[in-house]
This record gives structure tokens, sequence and C-alpha cells, in this order.
């Protein structure tokens, strides 16, 4: 009989990024600046690009629950784009161009509240109460980077490349807010309805489409997504009411749950929680909009069954794991050397590993992340 193995390996930053960031504060307490580096070095270990990525990053305070806001520059129709007629992040966009199109402007636009309880630390491991920075940035950065779209819903009507400079007041953006001529941005081609209808051949503006935004049943319909699911349908929130700047630009929280290796990119993060990788879904709707994902990443890309999971987390000794086909760990620690760790009832001991953030891997499963504390 075949055994599957368990691997667990230690998050590590990649030794060469494939992606640089370029991030300028205002206002940024000093000691809040190396989680957000630490954010941006995890996406600049996944997604390859030649320039440099601008961010500037406004602590400010943004009133009620808002955690953080993110706004990309955009470029339409570039020398090279994949699709015409559609928007694209400049990140992207200077990434597949090789070279900057948008000199002197900044890439991504961030926002976070001054007014939360943070958590500063970058071990994962946010003491109840508090919001994990490294996740929240991990998750506004996915926004910037192009897990956004163009979505907007009046009234009854909803369309795509309406929304106008107005709409994000009292925010503003560094570099000019563009006319967007009623064109899609390349993330919302992928979003699809129940019964398959494209969402971007729907006419738009419509009351058809508005009625799509909130139907509860958008997807994704994106070759890499579908492959990080492992064919499972790709929930994407349309709750009803619309949720501006929630809605259609999030996976479906109750589909990725606090756990689940995909849940970074829906809506809403509870204090005490930490995720600090974007998981297989998400890192497959990045390939899908365009990216060039690094090699290196493949294997932490697998798809899990849905039904994976680990538990407590985070964990104090004894972790346990869903998938009840495991049987054995490989632990590697930060130089290279494992051990393999053996059942001990329907759990293993983990007693002895450092405090930090780990992932398991089964070998055609994907990275189930615990918090060793
Ligand atoms: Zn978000």
């Amino acid at each position: 009989m075949r055994i599957p193995l368990i691997f667990i390996v230690l998050l590590v930053t990649a030794s060469s990024p494939a992606a640089t960031f370029s991030i300028v504060h205002f206002g940024t307490p000093i000691q809040a600046q190396p989680a957000i580096e630490h954010a941006a070095g995890i996406w600049g270990g996944i997604l390859v690009s030649d320039v440099p990525i601008k961010v500037s990053v406004s602590w400010t305070a943004l009133g009620g629950s808002s955690l953080g806001v993110t706004f990309p520059n955009g470029r339409k129709d570039f020398p090279g784009a994949p699709v015409d007629s559609t928007w694209y992040p400049t990140a992207l966009v200077n990434s597949i161009n090789q070279a900057e199109l948008n000199p002197g402007e900044d890439d991504i636009n961030v926002y976070l509240n001054s007014s939360t309880n943070w958590y500063l630390g970058l071990d994962g491991d946010p003491p109840a109460g508090q919001y994990d920075l490294v996740s929240v940035f991990l998750h506004e950065l996915g926004h910037g980077l192009g897990f956004l779209g163009l979505t907007k819903k009046e009234g009854a009507e909803g369309s795509f490349g309406a929304i106008q400079a107005s709409d994000i007041a009292p925010l503003t953006t560094t570099f000019p807010w563009p006319e967007l001529d009623t064109l899609p941005g390349i993330f919302d081609r992928f979003l699809q309805a129940q019964d398959l209808t494209m969402l971007t051949d729907v006419a738009n503006p419509s009351n058809t489409l508005g009625s799509l935004f909130t139907s509860g049943q958008l997807r994704w319909n994106g070759t890499n997504g579908l492959i990080g699911s492992g064919g499972a349908v790709i929930r994407i929130y349309s709750p009803s009411p619309y949720e501006s700047g929630s809605s259609c630009v999030h996976l479906n929280e109750a589909t990725y749950p606090t756990g689940n290796p995909n849940e970074l990119m829906t809506p809403h993060v509870s204090p005490g929680q930490s995720n600090h990788w974007p998981g297989p879904i998400v890192i497959g709707v990045m390939r899908d909009i365009g990216w060039v994902v690094d090699p290196n990443v493949g294997l932490l890309e697998h798809h899990a069954p849905a039904s994976c999971g680990v538990w407590p987390n985070p964990v104090d000794d004894q972790l346990r794991i869903s998938c009840s086909t495991y049987d054995k760990l490989l632990i590697t620690d930060l130089s290279g050397r494992s051990s393999v760790h053996s059942r001990n009832g329907d759990s293993w001991d983990v007693s002895q590993l450092q405090p930090g953030s780990y992932f398991v891997h089964g070998q055609s499963g994907p990275p189930l992340r615990f918090i060793k504390q």
C-alpha cells in the first residue's frame, strides 16, 4: 500500500523575490512598517515582475469597521495587452510589458485604518481582539495586484466601468482617476452566472447585470483558478443587497471560512486570526488574469480536498488533520533537516516545533496552514 506523506515546511520568503515592492508611507507608524513589508514580500515571492511595484500606504481613520481600502492604478489597450478594451492593474501591466508604463504614478494606493487595534507581529499569532496587519495588508495588496473588478450597482442597475472618483470620496488616489468608458476589468471577464453566462456578455449597464451581482451565485470561470479549487465551483461573494467595495471582488465568505486555505480574499477577517498565504484558488486567479507565477510556488498550489482542515489552530502540542488518509508527517526545518512524525491516535505531536507559521502538505494536497504557539 502506498502511504501518503504529509510534509510540513516552514513558511519562508523566497531567497530571491520574483517581484519587488517600493512602498512609500504616509503616516504609517514605524512599528507597523515591518508587517507591511513582510506581506509585500509574500506576494513578491509568488508573482513575477521585472518592474518594482510602487505602493503608497496611508495610515488614516477610515471610520466604520473598515480595516483597509485599496485602489489600483489602471491601463487598458497597452502594448501587448492580452485582452482588448479591458482595464488591467498597472502592476500587472508593467509585468506583462516588462517595462514601466506609468512612470511617476503609483501602482497601488492602500488606506489602512489607524483606529484599528492592529497586531504588528510577523508570526501570524495575533492575540484575541487584535487584527493581524500582515494578513490584512496581504489581502489589500491582493486587490491592488488584480483581485478586483469594476462592478457598481445603482438602484437596480448593475454596470462595469462606471466607477467615478466621486464614488470613493472622501478618499482620493495619488494617480489620476481615469474615465473608465464602461469597460470591465480583466477580473470581471472571468465572472460567470449560475447558468454559465459570462457577465461581460450581458448588456452593460443593465438591471439584468444588477440582479446577477446580487444573485448569490456568481462564480469564477478561469482555468487556473479551477485547477486551484480542484474543479469545484469557485464562489464569488455576491450577496443581496449589493455591498459596494465588497460584492463581486471577493471569494464567498461562507464557502471559504476561517481555516480554509482559500480564506484570504474573503470579505471579512476576524480579530485573533491570521492567514499569510493566498491559497491555491487566489494564486490561480492571479494566473488567470495574466500574472506569471514563480515556478517555485507550484508545489504550494495543489488542490486540497474541501474536507481537509487542521485544528486546533493555533496549536500547542497535538495537531489534528481531517484527511484520514494521511499517516505520516515529514517536518522540515529552516536548515532543511527533516523528521518523520507518526500518528499518535488521531493526532500528531507537534510540541517540539518552534513557535511560528507552518504549512502541511499532502502529495496531492494543498498547503494547510497552522500556527504553532
Ligand atoms: Zn477586500
